[in-house]
């Protein structure tokens, strides 16, 4: 589980894409866009 970089709260997601995951804190409404990595993509 993601946690807040800047205080520390369990960070909620929402699977926007099937690419990417986009996390937001319900604390300080700080947001992290995370790359997904279950794809085999051509290395
Ligand atoms: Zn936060």
């Amino acid at each position: 589980m993601t946690r807040c970089p800047q205080c520390g709260t369990r960070m909620n997601y929402n699977d926007e894409t099937t690419k990417l995951t986009e996390y937001a804190c319900p604390r300080c409404h700080a947001t992290e866009i995370v790359k997904k990595q279950s794809y085999h993509s051509t290395a």
